[in-house]
Formats: C-alpha cells, sequence, structure tokens
C-alpha cells in the first residue's frame, strides 16, 4: 500500500529565527536522497583513524595491563592514580552524599528493575524429538559481568543500575563497573552510588577503551569478564566492537532515537514535550514524529517551536532537531506503521488520544527497541522507573537486535541424552549422513550401536539402570560423612575421639534413653506423628498444628523444597552453608544460586538484597550457619522476609546454642519455614527426627509432599521423652547445650592463643580455616581425633579466600576432648 506522506516545514522556521528548521521536508516519496540516508540508513559513522586509536590502546592494555592503564589516567584523564579500584569507603561515602530522596527514588528504580527483570528470567526446556532422545537447554548464569558507566556529561547512574542490577538477578558471581576517573581520581559519585545500591562487586575507576580492554583482557587488578555491557562514548563502542571476539558485547550504541505516531485526538503539547526530552540528549539525538493529518502535523510544530523556546538545554535541542529531526505527516496509521517499522527506533510511542487504539498499533509495530504505549506511557518513565531496561539498539538496529534483557546475563547449554533402544534405531540414518561427508570415523561410532539394537529386540539385555537413571541425579555424589573422611574410620584407637557431626557429645537425655529401653516398635506410627508434634508444640511455644515432622530436618528440608518449587525454579542460599543444601535442589530439579556471605566488618551476615534479588522461589538461610557457625541477624532475617517473593526456609539445626530464635516469624508469613533437628543438642541424630515450623497452612501442603510415616515408633518415644520438661529430659538437654557453648568460648580462646583465626561461633562447633587443613587434620586424626576437613569452601568469604578454601571444623565436646584437639594441634604447628 502506497502512502501519502508530507513532510512538513516546521512552523517554527516561518515564525521565528532561531534556526529550527527540521530536516526532513516534503511527501516521502519525494523525500531527497540526503533526507532518506538521514532517516532510514542510520549507521555508526566511526573514523579509521579513531579505529587505528583503539586498537593501540587494546594492545597497550593485553601487553602491560595495569601498567598502561594508570599511564592512560594520566595522559587521557589527567589524573594520576596509584590504584586502579575504588575503595569499598569510597562507595559508600558515595551512597551517604546522595539527598534522601534521590537515594529513595535510585532505590525504587532499582526495585523495578529487579522485579521486571526477574518476571523474565529464562527456564529449562527439554524435549523429545523421537522416542529415547532427550534435548535440554538450560540457562546458565555468566559468571563475571562488567558494566560501563561513562563519565563527565554523560554520567548516568540510571544506566549502572540497567548493567548491575539485571545482572545480579541473573545469579551472576561478579558484577565490576568501570567508569572513568574525575579530577578526584573517582569515578562521579552518582555513579559509585548507583553501583553500591545496585549491589555491584567491584568499582574501577578507568574509563573508554581502555576500560573495555581491561576487562575484555583482565589484568592484575581488574578481572577478565564474560560479558561487557553498558553505553559509552565511540571509544568504548569501537572497542567493543574490536574486541568482540575475545568478550561478549551488547549492541553498539549510536545516539538516541525517538519516533511518535500521532494524530488528530493527539495532544500536540505532550507529542512536542517528549521530543523535546529526547532532543536534550544529545545534538545527534534522532526525533521523528509521524503525523496522521496535515493539520495535526502543523499542530505539533508550532507546539515543538513554543516549547524550544522556554527549553534549558535549547542548543542541543535545536541542533538534534535540525540536524535529524522531522515531522512527517501520512494519511493512515498503515503508512506510519510502514515508516515506523522501517525506521526502527530505539523508543517508539504510539500517543494516540485513544487507549484501545494505541494498544492495537502497538501490537503490530516490529522493529522498536522499546514501545511505550498511549500518552502517559513518558518515554522518561522507562528511562528511569519502569523497570523495563533502557539499555536498546539504536541506529536502525532494533531491526535485529533487542535491548539489554536478562537473557544477556546467561549462556544457554544444551545437553542431549540418548538412550540405547535410541541409539541402535539412530545407528544406521547417522552412519549414512557421516559416511555422505566423507567423514568415516563418525560413521564407525554410530554404527558400533546398531548391534545393540539387534540384542535389544531379542529381549536379552535391556537398557541398564545408568541409561535410565536421571542424569542429574548421575551427576552427584552420595554423602561422605566426617569419619568416613581420610580413612578415620579405620583409626585403630580406642579413645577415638569423633568431634566431625556437631551432635552432642555427652549422649542424650536419660528420659530418652529410658525411653528406647522400653520401646514396641511393632505397629505403624501415626502418619504425621501427632504424639510428637503436640510435644513439639509445647516445646516451642507453637501450636502442634503449626508442626511437620520429618525423618531428620533433611527430610523436611527436601519435602518443603519439593511442596513449593517445580524443577527448574531457582533455590538461592547463602554460601558456604550446610553442603546438603545443592544435593537436596538438585535432587529436586532445582537451580542453585548461590550468594557469598557478607565480609567480616558485616560478621558474616547474610545478604538479604541478593537474595531476593535472584529471583529464586525458596531462599534458605542457615541460622546460625553452617559450616561457619556466625549468626544471621535478625534485621536481616526480617529484611529478606519482608522482600522475598516465595518461601523462606530458615534451618535452626543449631537454634539451642544460640541466644536468639527465630521461630516467632511465622507468625508473621506462611511463607516461613523454620526447620529444627533433635540430632544436635538432644543428641538423637541416630533416630533421625526433624521438625519445621509454619503456618498450618504451609505445613498441610509440607505433609501431602513429605508422605506418611517418616518417624518411626521407636523414635516418636525416644523424642517424645525427651521433650518432657523435667531434668533428665529438656533440663539436661539445656544444661548441656549450655556446657557446650562454654567450652567453646574457652576453646575458641585456646585456638586464638596458637595462632589461628576461628570464626565467630554462635553454635557447638568451630570453622577455623587455615591453608594446611588437610595436613592438620590428618595429624589429629593420628592423634584419634577425628574432624571435618572442608577443602572447597567458597573463596568469596576473606578468610576463607587466605587459607585457599580450606578449614577444619571442630564440634565442641567435654573439655578433655578440647584440651586434646589444643594439644594436638599446638604440637602440629610447633
Ligand atoms: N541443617 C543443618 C544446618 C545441619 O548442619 C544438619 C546436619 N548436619 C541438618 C540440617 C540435618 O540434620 P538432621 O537431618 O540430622 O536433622
Amino acid at each position: 500500500m502506497t502512502t501519502q506522506t508530507n513532510c512538513i516545514i516546521p512552523a517554527a522556521t516561518r515564525r521565528t529565527n532561531d534556526g529550527l528548521q527540521l530536516r526532513c521536508r516534503g511527501a516521502a516519496s519525494a523525500l531527497s536522497i540526503d533526507e532518506r540516508r538521514t532517516l532510514f540508513s542510520r549507521a555508526l559513522n566511526i573514523d579509521p583513524s579513531l579505529r587505528v586509536r583503539v586498537a593501540e590502546i587494546l594492545a597497550r592494555v593485553r601487553e602491560q595491563g595495569d601498567t598502561a592503564l594508570l599511564a592512560m589516567a594520566r595522559e587521557f584523564d589527567r589524573v594520576p592514580l596509584s590504584t586502579l579500584e575504588v575503595p569499598k569507603q569510597s562507595l559508600d561515602r558515595a551512597v551517604s552524599l546522595l539527598s534522601g530522596d534521590l537515594r529513595r527514588a535510585l532505590e525504587r528504580a532499582a526495585g523495578n528493575i529487579a522485579r521486571v527483570h526477574r518476571a523474565f528470567l529464562p527456564r529449562t526446556i527439554e524435549t523429545s524429538p523421537e522416542h529415547g532422545i532427550v534435548i535440554g537447554r538450560r540457562p546458565d548464569p555468566l559468571q563475571h559481568v562488567g558494566v560501563y558507566a561513562p563519565g563527565g556529561r554523560a554520567a548516568y547512574p540510571s544506566s549502572v543500575l540497567m548493567g548491575v542490577v539485571p545482572a545480579r538477578v541473573a545469579g551472576v558471581e561478579e558484577v565490576i563497573v568501570c567508569s572513568p576517573p574525575g579530577p578526584d581520581g573517582l569515578p562521579s559519585t552518582t555513579v559509585l552510588a548507583a553501583a553500591a545500591i545496585a549491589g555491584a562487586d567491584r568499582v574501577f575507576a578507568i574509563g573508554g577503551a581502555g576500560a573495555v580492554a581491561a576487562m575484555a583482557y583482565g589484568t592484575d587488578s581488574v578481572p577478565r569478564v564474560d560479558r561487557i555491557v553498558g553505553p559509552g562514548n565511540a571509544y568504548v563502542t569501537e572497542a567493543k566492537l574490536q574486541l568482540a571476539g575475545v568478550v561478549g558485547i551488547d549492541s553498539p550504541a549510536g545516539p538516541s532515537e525517538l519516533l511518535i505516531i500521532a494524530d488528530e485526538t493527539s495532544d500536540p503539547e505532550l507529542v512536542a514535550r517528549e521530543m523535546i526530552a529526547q532532543a536534550e540528549h544529545d545534538p545527534s539525538a534522532c526525533v521523528v514524529a509521524i503525523v496522521i493529518g496535515d493539520s495535526a502535523a502543523t499542530s505539533v510544530e508550532d507546539a515543538l517551536a513554543r516549547q524550544l523556546q522556554r527549553a534549558s538545554r535549547r542548543e542541543i535541542i535545536a541542533q538534534a532537531l535540525t540536524g535529524q529531526g522531522a515531522v512527517l505527516s501520512v494519511d493512515t496509521l498503515v503508512g506510519a506503521l510502514e515508516i515506523a517499522n522501517r525506521y526502527a527506533p530505539e523508543h517508539l510511542l504510539v500517543a494516540l488520544g485513544d487507549a484501545p487504539r494505541c494498544r492495537e498499533i502497538a501490537s503490530r509495530a516490529r522493529n522498536a527497541g522499546t514501545v511505550f504505549v498511549g500518552e502517559s506511557a513518558s518515554n522518561a518513565f522507562g528511562d528511569y522507573m519502569t523497570g523495563a531496561n533502557h539499555v536498546l539498539p539504536t541506529l536502525g538496529l532494533a531491526r535485529s537486535y533487542s535491548g539489554l534483557s536478562i537473557l544477556d546475563f546467561f549462556r544457554w547449554t544444551t545437553y542431549q541424552g540418548v538412550d540405547r533402544a535410541a541409539a541402535a534405531r539412530l545407528a544406521d540414518d547417522v552412519a549414512l549422513l557421516a559416511d555422505a561427508e566423507g567423514l568415516p570415523g563418525h560413521a564407525a561410532a554410530a554404527r558400533a550401536w546398531a548391534n545393540t539394537g539387534a540384542s535389544l529386540t531379542t529381549g536379552d539385555s535391556a537398557p541398564n539402570v545408568s541409561d535410565l537413571v536421571r542424569h542429574d541425579i548421575a551427576a552427584l555424589s552420595t554423602y561422605t560423612e566426617g569419619r568416613a573422611e581420610g580413612g578415620a574410620l579405620n583409626v585403630i584407637a580406642t579413645d577415638v575421639c569423633d568431634l566431625s557431626d556437631n551432635t552432642n557429645l555427652w549422649g542424650a537425655p536419660p528420659a530418652a534413653q529410658s525411653a528406647l529401653r522400653d520401646s514396641q516398635p511393632a505397629r505403624y506410627p501415626t502418619p504425621y506423628s501427632d504424639r510428637l508434634k503436640e510435644a513439639l508444640g509445647r516445646y516451642t511455644g507453637i501450636d502442634g498444628a503449626s508442626i511437620v515432622t520429618g525423618c531428620g530436618s533433611d527430610d523436611v528440608l527436601d519435602a518443603a523444597m519439593r511442596t513449593f518449587a517445580d524443577p527448574g525454579d531457582r533455590i538461592a542460599y547463602s554460601v558456604p552453608t550446610f553442603s546438603m543444601i545443592p544435593t537436596l535442589a538438585r535432587v529436586n530439579g532445582l537451580l542453585p544460586v548461590e550468594v557469598p556471605l557478607r565480609d567480616e566488618s558485616q560478621a558474616f551476615d547474610i545478604d538479604p538484597d541478593r537474595l531476593v534479588e535472584s529471583g529464586a522461589k525458596i531462599i534458605y538461610v542457615c541460622a546460625p550457619n553452617n559450616p561457619t557457625g556466625t549468626a544471621v541477624s535478625r534485621s536481616s532475617l526480617e529484611q529478606l522476609v519482608d522482600r522475598a517473593p516465595g518461601i523462606v526456609i530458615v534451618d535452626e539445626a543449631y537454634a539451642e546454642f544460640a541466644p536468639q530464635t527465630n521461630a516467632d516469624l511465622v507468625r508473621h508469613s506462611e511463607r516461613i519455614v523454620v526447620t529444627r533437628t533433635l540430632s544436635k543438642a538432644f543428641g538423637l541424630a541416630g533416630l533421625r527426627i526433624g521438625y519445621g515450623i509454619a503456618a498450618q497452612n504451609t505445613v498441610d501442603f509440607i505433609e501431602r509432599a513429605r508422605g506418611p510415616y517418616k518417624v518411626n515408633t521407636v523414635a516418636e518415644r525416644a523424642a517424645f521423652a525427651a521433650l518432657a520438661d523435667t531434668p533428665d529430659a529438656l533440663g539436661w538437654v539445656r544444661e548441656h547445650a549450655r556446657i557446650a557453648c562454654e567450652n567453646r568460648d574457652r576453646f575458641v580462646a585456646g585456638l586464638r592463643e596458637l595462632g589461628f583465626a576461628p570464626f565467630p561461633s554462635l553454635t557447638n562447633f568451630v570453622l577455623v580455616p587455615h591453608a594446611n587443613a588437610v595436613e592438620l587434620g590428618r595429624t589429629l586424626l593420628a592423634d584419634g581425633i577425628i574432624v571435618r576437613t572442608l577443602t572447597n569452601l567458597p573463596r568469596t568469604v576473606a578468610p576463607l579466600s587466605t587459607a585457599a578454601g580450606r578449614a577444619l571444623r571442630i564440634s565442641i565436646g567435654p573439655w578433655s576432648m578440647m584440651t586434646r584437639v589444643l594439644d594436638s594441634l599446638a604440637r602440629a604447628i610447633a
């Protein structure tokens, strides 16, 4: 369909002499070649000499690393820097310098970005093209992402949020920001504040092509990243293009663009306002209005001329409007859409007065970075606050690129399973194709399976279990207990002192022991241990109907995961934490998202923001935490509970040793599950009894997933006896928990005297980071002492990074045991 398209000479040119003359005029069919090019062939115009200069910068950084970056800070930014990384205090200071209102607005923007990007998180998809073939595609978060933030006049904190927040939501392990230093040697305060609010891990004062090179290659101080996002000047864009084969990049950024579709029902003042707002970005911004009807187009121009007189960035706006601006009139909406689709703008605003028509036109628009639907959907809202990403394709690249999104922070792994029977069926055709391509090795690899099919049909070789096992289960290993490690079970010593499993080393309450002697295990217990639930209710001060029991708290954790998360959903937790959590997650088909515990200055507390931003359906918190023994602050837990969109599980396996517990939280929200166990302070680990506390509704769902008869009759009886409020039951448990805490504090003091640096513990065990943990563990073993040696702890927590992720976890028992450990360690390090 052809459309009569007229370009209007702006009224402003006719009335005023301020130089506003839109470049485009005349019917679309009559646009000059130059005007067409201006409109439809926008492209990056990179000066060849800039290409050479950028290539030189990249080579310098690649060869000399930090030395080149420091020299370039002197040359280009005119600042002598002694270090490239911005200290944490400067980030905190930048946040404190923000006015309260600005900080609140930035936090609101960050929150909306997190919510929107979380909603678009990708999921694993599995399909089966033929029986016996399973193909899956799994999104894996990138490990390291770099966000570039321009400095000077173009320092936009909002763009920092757009890069960092989605990376965090995706579960990227490390997010760094690079931004050029100002005269004080630091990037702009607002950029720093935004980086801190968004949760960037590290910020570097590096600008331009050097920053891109540093992040792409890595230097001594700057970690190498997997993808670089964020807009920048021509140097940054060119550097990204030159490094596209080395690192992932986003689409090249050109000047900002807005195309508005309007008609006689539109408010011309509003259309002009939006055009002016876009034009003020940059003298080369591209701003176009396609208006249905000549008179409506003239009204827009009149409004534009009036508003330009009053605009404060008038010079820039006038340059943009006269450079690449246009008000075009067309006869029909179809014609307007045709032009819009061909133009492929970064932003498209459908600003008709009639809302349903706006929605209809917007649904038919193609090739736009983002579409604002309706007059009140101002571009400005999208730039800052709606939560949609504002890093969008320009230069007409919206024809083939999409805006920055949560998907940019993932890469996809496909996995392929072919069972034996399917292999037999595929063999001949695959061999045929391989032969045709002249690849006999391939053909042979396929053909080898043809025979297995033949024997299958004879029925004497059914698929074996390794063909049938779920691949994620096959990838797991079975649990190794501390005392089985390093051959500890083979220690032949009469006085073995097993400090590996955090149980009560004084034994079990006498009342429980005598109940065990009298037990009659003949009949089924009640399906959901009703009597025990009542006793646990009295002990915890929570109604028995709010308790779910299980075969150890592992069982309750497992059932809770299964109850609330579908396979493919995420579960987030701090690391390091209880080692069974990733296993239980995988068994339930969940994707673990690991968030480091905070640093020492923040008492190794959890990071509620990052846990919430993970987009996880379930957040697991171990309070106090195993294996660090450290506290989780009540305020962090409350923040988490307030903001988490899904279920929060608080594992209180060590509640009896901690000064404060959190079971009361279940009264505030039915989305909280607190788990406990009788394996630790109660000394009944061998009976496998755990329980969860939650709103009745929640418990009811978990019991359905858990199934009946998980606590056997004998265990139930002993547990019931241990929960009596008498000196030989609860009294005994409380007394020994108290002694354990006393001994722990003495033991920690002893360790410190020996030069060890144990984590501060609120439990009946202590984590002692040490680079030689393995050797120390062996020495202890030789002395008949079994402790847990941990070797692959995440190095994100400072004491563990200096200890190369190694530590000993030592349970606390009678003082005679603890002195044995101290003596043995003292000899080991002497
Ligand atoms: N949570 C934590 C933090 C633990 O340390 C443990 C055991 N080591 C458990 C849960 C599981 O305990 P159980 O299954 O014996 O109740």
